[in-house]
């Protein structure tokens, strides 16, 4: 295979930590073990230095989407040895995967060590797309792995962990120390793998998003008076729910019943 040829300027604006480990290179192809026939997309491929291993996978596709210019020109080359890989030049979270599985065929397998400064807003993206993907293996920050991951009760569970549990499974791989990167980060980073439910958890209600944001706004607050425009605290006891607890405490499914609630009050 050609080089990627020489560096090209580092953009701090789209988080770029470069890895160069080896060692982790080889964990995260070995976690995501790809099989014949599949579909792999890569988010941010950098420099190359996994897209190489990625691409080496000849019974696979891989589609690449690189938001930098002078990275997507240093990249081209690679491309250009492989008539199954495809490097979009393109902001990911502007990306349509429902339409690059169509085009593929099959379901989307998503690896990438992503840019931590989208990285909230990406997992929503594809959240919004999930049905177009069949699991996620990325790299994190480690205090964002540690939420999708995170059990009610403890000061990890939030917004985003019961935003995704209905529709992923997730599971935290293994930990990262910032000295695999180039340069190297201010924070631990950590694998994550997110495994697309065949079906959700429960059927998702349409204020599942606005009962789990305002729940979790004010995170101290008790859930009476964290939802108190949206339901009344007969309204959130009918759901089995106490309301002097902490958002922190209830289940996904519990955060739903009460979405329910809402959509019953017309809301
Ligand atoms: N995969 C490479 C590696 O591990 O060495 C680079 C990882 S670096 C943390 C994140 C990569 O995502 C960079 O290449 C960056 O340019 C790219 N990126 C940042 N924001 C992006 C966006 N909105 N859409 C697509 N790529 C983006």
């Amino acid at each position: 295979m050609r080089p990627a040829g020489a560096a090209a300027p580092r953009r701090k604006r789209f988080g770029q930590h470069f890895l160069h480990d080896p060692a982790v290179l080889e964990r995260i192809m070995e976690a995501l073990a790809p099989r014949a026939g599949q579909h792999l997309v890569e988010i941010g491929p950098g420099r190359g230095a996994l897209t190489r291993h990625l691409a080496e996978r000849r019974d696979c596709t891989l589609d690449a989407i690189e938001i930098d210019r002078d990275l997507a020109q240093l990249l081209a080359p690679l491309f250009a040895d492989f008539p199954r890989c495809q490097l979009h030049q393109a902001d990911v979270l502007e990306f349509d995967f429902a339409a690059l599985a169509r085009a593929r065929g099959a379901r989307l397998r998503i690896i990438g060590n992503l840019p931590y400064n989208i990285s909230t807003p990406l997992l929503f993206h594809l959240l919004a797309q999930a049905s177009a993907i069949d699991d996620l293996h990325v790299m994190l920050q480690r205090e964002v792995v540690e939420r999708l991951v995170a059990p009610p009760g403890g000061k990890d569970y939030g917004r985003l962990t019961v935003m995704l549990a209905p529709y992923v499974a997730a599971e935290s791989l293994f930990d990262v120390g910032p000295g695999a990167f180039r340069p190297p980060p201010r924070v631990w980073s950590a694998v994550a793998r997110l495994r697309v439910r065949a079906e959700p958890l429960f059927a998702v209600s349409p204020h599942y998003a606005a009962v789990v944001s305002a729940a979790f706004m004010q995170r101290r607050k008790t859930l009476r008076n964290a939802l108190g425009e949206l339901l009344s605290r007969e309204q959130i006891a009918g759901c089995g729910v106490d309301p002097g607890a902490r958002p922190e405490t209830l289940s996904p499914a519990d955060f739903n019943n009460l979405a329910v609630r809402l959509d019953r009050a017309g809301a």
